[in-house]
């Protein structure tokens, strides 16, 4: 538990050295807070967020933290540092940033703590990722947190929904738009862990999809685990090359309300509608469209839902209703 604390302490401090560079720096300043405001973020939501920069150089971070006495221990525990050692003489190793030039989004928990980072590259440099993330550590459990979970708890009870979108600056955007019931899963596919976290404050998630669409029919899959919580998935995407943040960039809180209401669709409607046009004119494909979305409304605890939901599918796929309960017996028994 001492160990965890001096992790959270170190990740802390981290935060405020990044956001200071930010601010107060003639780099930071040129660099990292003129990306910021070229993404159209304000000052109050630049410092809501704690968002910061960390020098393109190898160790100015690391250097400072172990001189204001932070453990070199916990910095590299925590991945803020890298320590490589010298392979032909081990007595001798060097510490490096890692996060050297990027702009620092911290990760907090839900009630705001830092647990880690992500950080976007500046450069168009393609061999680097674009996000970085900090590694797994004994405060940073991945699959267990949700990107700006610590700001939008509260409307999420109240509007009793949560918006889930895929990155930081989605987050961000859409909350300084107006709407601060949104959270992100960070590139990361849902994890129970984080459907949990939302199912404590609404049973209601609306899912926000880049309209890239490349990655819709994969992770339309995941949504299967939403289910199983029982809690009720509404999709909506966005027009092809737009995501959250463009679309909420670029539009007045209005509009961005009024598309999303008027996008928002049932998950299992909007899969059945996909898969049926997708598989329109071949029959091998339909039958495994079928189960496919079979599968899902298994996942459904609640019986009555269950029986709506096959009704509804029966007439999207033109499909007897009688064929769909037995495919979902069918799909039963296989689970068991
Ligand atoms: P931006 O608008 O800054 O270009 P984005 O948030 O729109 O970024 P996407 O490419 O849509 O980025 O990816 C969504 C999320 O997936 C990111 O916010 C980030 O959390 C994660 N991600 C994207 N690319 C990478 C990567 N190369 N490595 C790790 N995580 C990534
Ligand atoms: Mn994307
Ligand atoms: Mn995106
Ligand atoms: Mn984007």
């Amino acid at each position: 538990a001492d160990e965890r604390e001096s992790m959270y302490l170190v990740s802390g401090y981290a935060q405020k050295y990044f956001s200071e560079v930010l601010w107060e720096r003639e780099l930071g300043k040129a660099i990292g807070l003129s990306y910021f405001k070229e993404r159209g973020f304000t000052d109050e939501t630049i410092k809501k967020f704690e968002l910061g920069y960390c020098l393109d150089q190898w160790d100015s971070f690391s250097k400072t933290a172990l001189n204001k006495g932070y453990r070199l221990e916990y910095l590299e525990k925590t991945g803020l540092s890298i320590v490589k050692s010298d392979t032909n003489d081990p007595t001798n190793s060097r510490t490096f940033d890692r996060f050297k030039g990027r702009v620092m989004f911290p990760i907090h928990s839900m009630s705001g703590r830092v647990l880690g980072f992500g950080g976007r590259i500046l450069s168009s440099d393609k061999k680097a990722a674009k996000y970085l993330n900090s590694p797994e550590s004994d405060i940073y459990h991945k699959s267990k947190v949700l990107y700006g979970i610590y700001y939008a708890k509260q409307a999420i009870a109240k509007e009793d929904n949560c918006y889930l979108v895929e990155g930081y600056t989605d987050v961000i955007q859409l909350y300084q738009r107006g709407i601060h019931n949104v959270v992100a899963s960070s590139g990361t596919a849902l994890t129970p862990d984080q459907i949990r976290l939302i199912n404590r404050l609404t049973k209601n998630i609306t899912v926000l999809f880049d309209g890239d669409a490349a990655g819709l029919r994969a992770s339309l899959r995941g949504i299967d685990l939403i289910l199983e919580q029982g809690m009720n998935v509404k999709i909506c995407t966005f027009p092809q090359g737009e995501d959250p943040d463009s679309f909420a960039k670029n539009n007045s809180l209005e509009t961005v309300r009024e598309y999303l209401t008027e996008n928002s669709k049932d998950f299992i409607q909007f899969k059945a509608s996909l898969l049926v046009k997708e598989a329109a004119n071949d029959p091998i494909k339909r039958a495994d469209t079928v189960r496919d979305i079979m599968n899902s409304i298994s996942k459904i605890p609640d019986k009555i839902q269950k029986e709506v939901y096959i009704q509804e599918c029966a007439k999207i796929m033109n499909i007897s209703e009688a064929v769909l309960f037995n495919t979902l017996a069918q799909l039963g028994k296989k689970g068991a």
